[in-house]
């Protein structure tokens, strides 16, 4: 195991999510609500990754991400890596890819989109040249980069 690794407590029973691009990392832990969940959460922020220079990691204690929650994490982590925990043994390791629609707490940038006054669902794609995750709102029909998606606050 690699040092930095270290640097955060082992869990026996949950969810690592590691290699975690540092770019949208706070982004992701405010989608998570982290405030909401009871569970310890453990979370390493520019830890040195030899394929990203940079990454970050979040543990979760004795509990699991809901589906909707790890599709956020899909979105803005595109390639990290989702393994659960199970008597201190990796039992599944899964690469996020953001295939799935993500209805989370996040605006549509563009000021005249009707999901505003609400929230919006965004459905993942590529850029152009193919390099770069960006998402397409559900409502207006619009493609943004992932920068762009602001959180909704009431
Ligand atoms: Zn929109």
């Amino acid at each position: 195991m690699a040092n930095e690794e270290k640097q955060i407590k082992m869990i026996m029973n949950g969810v690592v999510i590691d290699h975690i691009p540092n770019e949208h990392f706070l982004k992701i832990l405010q989608l998570l609500r982290l405030d909401k969940i009871k569970n310890p959460v453990a979370v390493g922020f520019n830890l040195t990754s030899n394929r990203l220079g940079t990454k970050a990691i979040i543990k979760m204690d004795n509990g699991y991400f809901t589906p909707q929650q790890k599709a956020n994490i899909a979105l803005f982590a595109h390639g990290a890596t989702y393994n659960i925990i199970e008597g201190g043994e990796v039992v599944s390791k899964e690469v996020l890819t953001p295939t799935e629609e993500v209805n989370s707490r996040l605006i549509c940038p563009n000021s005249r989109c009707v999901s505003r006054v609400y929230k919006s669902t965004f459905i993942p794609c590529l850029n152009d040249d193919g390099s770069k995750v960006e998402a397409i709102c559900k409502y207006c029909e619009l493609q943004f980069s992932l920068a762009d998606l602001k959180e909704f606050v009431k």
